[in-house]
């Protein structure tokens, strides 16, 4: 088998693993592979900006309470105080790139003011933020001698002293790279370098409902679970109130500013509901809103709400919404102006991941992690608004200052053996693969939700297990293939997640349990697995 070798090895290519690359290549080679196309990313469809103080009203202060108010106790204060600290300086690393950020009428920048941030301090490039960051980036990294892409190239998992030794005792606990999957050849490669950095992104798709794209699938805090890294506060997920329902088609996210404009929530029945909830009404906070239209779908057994702009000035709807327009017109054919538009809440953000230090680095020597994959300690129980593309910049940025620091790995020539598939068979059950993800997207929509309870968390798990012992056996006896690893560590996600539920008897930040819905303050630490 050809063994690919680099000094770093960056797993993932959206903000956290191309800032990271562009950085480290200055001091070696780089090689980055990402399981799809470079721009299949989350990166690429944030909308709404990055978080930073840049403005003369504002300060660093106001910027680090109100990520603290956000995460409800559980913000790691040194972290938040990294992360808001060191945000003007990597924009402006990102201005250097080439990033477009929009300008006001007097030549400062456009900052923007979001939900739980009590200053104007979001950057953006119009509502495609992600999008504009992540082409300056690919071309940044296209540009770069040092660095080689591996498109359509899937992390299957960590080379660790396991591997290396067959001894599972060893007490080095070093990652050495990774087995990857070359998609077009279905050929499993050794990958390996000194320092590895997982920078693989979210776990949304977890879930029924997600604004995620198809490749937010975990593998990263999955593959750091099974080799024995550490993960903290997976229990803390955060819904989107108002996705665009079209099941089967991409995810699409119907923006809080629509609300904002006057637009009404409905059920089923026409009938607006959300005084039942909250006095804010259709304005309450992002949680409030998921959890009403969460709790009046599932009271009247609909499939999803509807969000009314109807009695709104046409023109004006259609002229402050044109991506919404234009989305809703190609997705269903409907006109937002005359229709109501259906949306179900969705997973947005998982809080929680592969625990980090201050520098990206994990349990595990070696391994570093950063952006949405990692947990760093800065959003708690709950993430402010543009906090993370901030979060990812940050401490990739952090990792690779450190990286570059640390002495070559001593070990960078140990026998790695190739991947093993002898005695596999060819895939046969593809049915099993596509019942098996939809069935634990549905337990995990249905029981381990925006609103849990111990009863429902327990139904989840025994369920689960079950899944997780038949994908495992499945995966030792077939040749693998994307979809069937998706669903292993898809698996290992939801295993997580509830197990992480399960240890927090009470309600805190975007974790609600029925049963135990007010605060306890004999939580007020992370749930480390
Ligand atoms: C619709 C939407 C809107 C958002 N809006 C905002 C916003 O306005 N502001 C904000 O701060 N945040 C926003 N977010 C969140 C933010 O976009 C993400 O948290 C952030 O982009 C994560 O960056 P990342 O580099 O960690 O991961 P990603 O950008 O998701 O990149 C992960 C990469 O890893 C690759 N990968 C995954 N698994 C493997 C594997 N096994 N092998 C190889 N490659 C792999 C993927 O293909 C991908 O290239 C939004 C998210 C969504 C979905």
């Amino acid at each position: 088998m050809s063994e690919i070798r680099s000094d770093y090895l960056v797993i993932g290519s959206g903000i956290a693993g191309l800032s990271f690359a562009l950085k480290v290549a200055e001091f070696g080679t780089v090689n980055i592979i990402t399981k799809a196309h470079l721009d299949d990313t989350n990166t690429a469809l944030a909308q709404g900006g990055v978080a930073a103080v840049i403005s003369a009203d504002d300060d660093i202060e106001s910027h680090v309470r109100d990520t603290h108010i956000a995460g409800a106790g559980l913000c790691h204060e040194d972290a938040v105080d990294v992360m808001v600290s060191e945000a003007p300086r990597r924009i402006r690393e990102l201005l250097d790139y080439g990033v477009p950020f929009d300008l006001n009428m007097d030549g400062g920048y456009d900052l923007a003011r979001e939900g739980g941030h009590s200053r104007y301090r979001i950057l953006h490039v119009a509502d495609e933020t992600g999008r504009s960051i992540q082409e300056v980036l690919i071309r940044k990294v296209r540009e770069n001698p040092n660095i080689t892409i591996y498109e359509e190239h899937m992390a299957v998992e960590l080379i660790t002293d396991h591997h290396v030794l067959n001894n599972l005792q060893s007490a080095f606990n070093i990652c050495f790279g990774a087995y990857v999957l070359d998609e077009r050849n279905e050929d499993v490669r050794i990958f390996r370098a000194d320092y590895i950095m997982l920078a693989s992104g979210g776990a949304s798709r977890v879930y029924l409902h997600t604004t995620n794209p198809n490749v937010a699938t975990g593998d990263g805090i999955a593959m750091a679970y099974r080799a024995g890294v550490r993960i903290a506060n997976m229990e803390f997920v955060q819904f989107h109130p108002t996705a665009l329902y079209n099941p089967g088609n991409p995810p699409f996210l119907i923006s809080e500013a629509c609300r904002g404009f006057g637009a009404y929530l409905r059920n089923g029945s026409g009938e607006r509901f959300m005084e039942k909830y909250d006095n804010r009404l259709e304005l309450a906070p992002r949680d409030i809103v998921a959890r009403a239209i969460d709790a009046e779908c599932k009271s009247r057994g609909d499939a999803c709400a509807y969000l009314d702009m109807t009695h709104l000035p046409g023109k004006k709807v259609l002229s402050h919404f044109p991506n919404i327009t234009a989305q809703c017109r190609e997705q269903l054919r409907i006109d937002i102006s005359k229709e109501l538009i259906p949306v179900v809440p969705a997973a947005h953000y998982v809080c929680g991941g592969i625990m980090t230090n201050l520098n990206g680095q994990t349990s595990m020597h070696n391994l570093f992690a950063a952006g949405e994959t990692a947990h760093t300690g800065v959003h708690g129980a709950n993430r402010l608004a543009s906090n993370s593309l901030l979060e990812a910049l940050v401490f990739a940025h952090r990792a690779a200052k450190r990286v570059i620091e640390k002495k070559r790995n001593i070990f960078n020539n140990v026998y790695i053996p190739d991947w093993d598939d002898t005695d596999v068979t060819n895939q046969q059950e593809w049915r099993l693969v596509r019942n098996n993800r939809s069935e634990l997207q549905t337990i995990m929509w249905d029981y381990v939700g925006i609103v849990r309870s111990t009863v429902h968390l327990n139904r989840a798990l025994r369920r689960m297990s079950t899944l997780y012992d038949e994908i495992e056996d499945y995966y030792r006896r077939t040749r693998i293939n994307k979809d069937m690893l998706e669903l292993r560590n898809l698996s290992a996600v939801a295993y997580l997640i509830v197990r992480s539920a399960l240890r927090r008897s009470e309600s805190r930040g975007l974790h609600y349990m029925s049963d135990y819905p007010e605060k306890d303050d004999k939580f007020l630490k992370d749930t480390i697995i």
